[in-house]
């Protein structure tokens, strides 16, 4: 397990789907509700075909780190959880 450089608190690595880039969150999910339609997309409350599906969800550790505001300004030359990406920059 992985932990923040700045908080310690345990965190996981993971690329994002959109940018590619590995995201820092946090190692517990938390439950949360989604809505899907019959062939599993995500719906609307008010589509006919919507059911909730309890899922777990994970937060990005950048929303609850509690020294936060340690990180800003620095993210590229020197972010806090050095680590996974390292030799993977896509920039
Ligand atoms: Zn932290």
């Amino acid at each position: 397990m992985k932990e923040c450089t700045s908080c310690h608190a345990e965190v996981v690595f993971v690329k994002s789907a959109t940018s590619g880039r590995v995201m820092i969150l946090n190692a517990r999910p938390v439950s949360s509700v989604v809505l899907r339609n019959d062939l599993g997309e995500t719906a609307p409350p008010d589509d006919p075909a919507a059911s909730a599906h309890v899922v777990p969800v994970y937060t990005d550790h950048h929303a609850t780190c509690s020294r936060a505001k340690e990180w800003r300004g620095r993210s590229r030359r020197n972010p806090p959880p050095a680590d996974a990406d390292s030799g993977r920059r896509g920039d």
